[in-house]
């Protein structure tokens, strides 16, 4: 449901306390890792456009509909959210809307980027330093979000972060300097 964590459990879509008849039935049964597991709980999502996005029924659209804003201040800040394209009055975005809120997947890839970058800030100022400068590094954060496009797809969280720190000037001029106090001597 996060399409990010390891899967680990089944998660019984329609809640077993309320409908205990699909308790055992396999199309049902949705595996997900833990964490989603949990949060979505016993929730039903009884209304349209408030429901989760089940992994068999539901295909999303070829369309990027995560986004990251990247914000540069004293610190890197980086927040995702679901774009709903204009004009597009699918249910299935409503419903991608309340899953996403519901999972707290926003706070996921939150965390998940900031360890990321965290990570990486060595490779950063390398690439700055050596390859190009701030167009360097921009170069670079494109190529990281294609290849990881075509490994985890249009809406993996690292597809829209890259994208995202890619355009950021901000970021891609100094901005990567705020993610590590040590001294990068490359
Ligand atoms: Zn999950």
């Amino acid at each position: 449901m996060c399409g990010h964590r390891d899967v680990a459990t089944l998660d019984h879509f329609l809640p077993k306390s309320v409908y205990p008849e699909y308790s055992a039935l396999s199309i049902n049964l949705v595996p997900v890792c833990p964490y989603c597991n949990n949060e979505k709980g016993n929730k039903l999502g009884d209304a349209a456009g408030r429901r989760f996005v089940h992994a068999y029924y539901d295909t999303l659209p070829e369309m990027e509909l995560l986004v990251a804003d990247v914000t540069v201040d004293s610190s890197v800040f980086v927040t995702f959210r679901i774009d709903r394209p204009s004009g597009f009055a699918d249910p299935l975005i409503d419903n991608l809307e309340y899953h996403f809120k519901e999972l707290k997947l926003g706070e996921c890839f939150e965390s998940e980027a900031f360890d990321e970058l965290t990570g990486r800030a060595g490779m950063f100022h390398y690439q700055y330093a050596n390859n190009g400068g701030e167009q360097g590094l921009a170069a670079m954060l494109s190529v990281e979000a294609v290849s990881e496009r075509r490994k985890a797809g249009l809406n993996s969280w690292r597809v829209a972060l890259y994208n995202a720190l890619a355009r950021n000037r901000d970021f891609c001029s100094s901005g990567f300097r705020l993610l590590s106090r040590e001294d990068w001597d490359f």
